[in-house]
């Protein structure tokens, strides 16, 4: 997996968890409340279920939020050769969190051991 990058977006993912959590417990009072058609309307059943998802959506989000602040102190810090900024290397490879450049720590992609000899 490539993903500072990564965290980043892992970061947005999260965001969007977030969102489709409150929106899909929105739709849920939405029908309760009969603003998509008398057959869902007054049908707890339904509303039970998509609060429940949406709650689970956001949990999710907030245990990913957690998740990722763990991981992002235990990333390796490195200077990027391309922007000359501090970033944060998530796994043996991955892009640069301001500029995209993709960096590695693994030592076979080191320029000296590119040579077959
Ligand atoms: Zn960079």
């Amino acid at each position: 997996m490539l993903f500072s990058g990564k965290l980043n977006k892992l970061r947005t993912l999260a965001l969007g968890m977030v969102f489709i959590g409150v929106i899909v417990m929105y739709i849920g009072y939405a029908a309760f409340a009969g603003f998509l058609g008398s057959w869902f309307a007054s049908n707890a059943i339904i509303m039970t279920f998509f609060l429940i998802v949406g709650f689970l959506c956001v949990m999710g989000s907030t245990v990913m939020y957690m998740w990722l602040g763990i991981v992002s102190t235990k990333a390796t810090q490195v200077y990027c050769p391309s922007c000359g900024k501090v970033t944060k290397v998530v796994g043996m490879k991955d892009e640069c969190m301001f500029c995209k450049q993709l960096l590695s720590l693994d030592p076979a992609d080191a320029p000296e051991n590119r040579h077959h000899t």
